[in-house]
C-alpha cells in the first residue's frame, strides 16, 4: 500500500517511537469476560510485538508499540511462549493476540510462524486476532482450521458517521465490512468488533449517539462483542484535530453514558474498553467509582444505577 499525503502528515506528526524487542511480549493480561450465551469466560490478552500496521489511522497510537521493519520469523512463537510458560493453572478459555497490526498481514505475522502459533493456541476453546478488514479473507480461514479452538476475528469498525468515517484515514469501506462479516459468519468465525467514542470530525454533542449508532450497526450484522473504545490523544495528529475543533477528549461520563444506552442489546456483549482509563477527563472525588462501576457492567452486561456524586452531582 503506497503511502498517501494524509498518511505522510499523519507519520510527521508522530512523537519519537520507543525501542522495541522482537523476542519480548509487551505483557499479558488474565480478565473475566462475558460471551453473548452469558457465559463468563477467563480471556488472556497478549501483547505481542511486531512490525507496524500498513494502515495509518488518524487516531491509532499502536505504532508505539511496534518494531520498525518486518517481524522476524521466530519472534511471535518466542514471545508466545515464553508468555504461556509463565502461566498457573488452569488455562483460561480464550487466547487474544493482539499484535497492533493485522494478524493476517504476513509482514506482520510471517506465514511461517503461523503453524507453531496454532500450535501454540491448540488448548484454548477460543482464539482471537485483530484484523483490519480488509486484511480478512483466504489466510484468515486457513488459520481457523489450523487452531483447534472456534476463531474470532477483532475489526474495528470505529464510525458510521459519513464524515468522520472517510477523515480516518482508515481506508474503511462499509460494503467490505459488511462482506467480512458475512465471509465470517458463512464460515464459523466469530466477530469483535471496535468502536470509537470520540472520533474526530463527529461534533461533541453528537458523539454518544454516533457511537450508539455504531454499535447498533454491527449488533444488527451479528457480531459477538463490540468493545467502545474512547479515543486518546498523544500520537500529533489528534493535537492537530484538537486545535482546529474538530476533536475533543472524550470523557469517563461520556463513556458511562454511552455504555448504559448500548446494554439495551442483550443478544450481544457491549463493553467499554478500561485501557488507560485514567487518562479520561474525570471528576476526581468520583472517578475511581466510576472506573469501578464500568468494571462491573461489562463482565454482568446489566444496567445498575449510575454514580451519584457530591462535587461533581453527575448522576
Ligand atoms: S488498522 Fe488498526 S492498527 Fe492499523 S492503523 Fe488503523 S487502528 Fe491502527
Ligand atoms: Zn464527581
Amino acid at each position: 500500500m503506497s503511502a498517501s499525503a494524509a498518511d505522510r502528515r499523519i507519520r510527521s506528526l508522530r512523537p519519537p517511537k520507543t525501542r522495541v524487542d522482537p523476542y519480548a511480549a509487551h505483557g499479558s493480561l488474565l480478565e473475566e469476560e462475558r460471551r453473548p450465551d452469558g457465559k463468563i469466560e477467563r480471556a488472556l490478552t497478549v501483547f505481542l510485538a511486531g512490525a507496524e500496521c500498513a494502515f495509518t489511522c488518524s487516531f491509532c497510537d499502536l505504532w508505539r508499540w511496534t518494531i520498525d521493519g518486518p517481524t522476524p520469523p521466530g519472534a511471535l512463537t518466542r514471545q508466545l511462549e515464553t508468555i504461556l510458560q509463565a502461566l498457573d493453572d488452569p488455562l483460561p478459555d480464550r487466547l487474544k493476540l493482539y499484535n497492533a497490526s493485522n494478524f493476517f498481514d504476513p509482514r506482520a505475522v510471517p506465514s511461517e510462524d503461523v503453524p507453531g502459533i496454532a500450535t501454540l493456541a491448540a488448548s484454548f476453546a477460543g482464539v482471537t486476532v485483530e484484523s483490519h478488514v480488509n486484511t480478512i479473507g483466504r489466510q484468515t480461514l486457513a488459520f481457523a482450521r489450523q487452531i483447534a479452538g472456534r476463531l474470532e476475528v477483532a475489526a474495528g469498525l470505529e464510525t458510521i458517521h459519513p464524515v468522520a468515517s472517510a477523515q480516518l484515514n482508515k481506508r474503511l469501506d462499509l460494503a467490505r465490512f459488511d462482506w467480512a462479516v458475512r465471509f465470517l459468519s458463512e464460515n464459523g468465525v466469530d466477530l469483535r468488533v471496535f468502536v470509537l467514542l470520540g472520533a474526530p470530525c463527529v461534533a461533541a454533542s453528537e458523539s454518544i449517539s454516533w457511537t450508539v449508532r455504531t454499535v447498533e450497526y454491527a449488533v444488527e450484522r451479528g457480531a459477538s462483542v463490540i468493545s467502545i473504545i474512547p479515543v486518546r490523544g498523544g500520537n500529533g495528529e489528534m493535537e492537530r484535530l484538537q486545535a482546529l475543533g474538530h476533536f475533543a477528549p472524550p470523557s469517563l461520563s461520556q463513556l458511562e453514558a454511552a455504555l448504559d444506552l448500548c446494554l439495551q442489546f442483550t443478544h450481544t456483549v457491549v463493553t467499554a474498553d478500561l485501557w488507560d482509563v485514567e487518562r479520561l477527563p474525570a471528576c476526581e472525588h468520583c472517578r475511581s467509582a466510576r472506573i469501578e462501576r464500568l468494571r462491573r457492567l461489562n463482565v454482568i452486561g446489566r444496567a445498575e444505577p449510575r454514580i451519584d456524586c457530591s462535587v461533581c452531582g453527575a448522576a
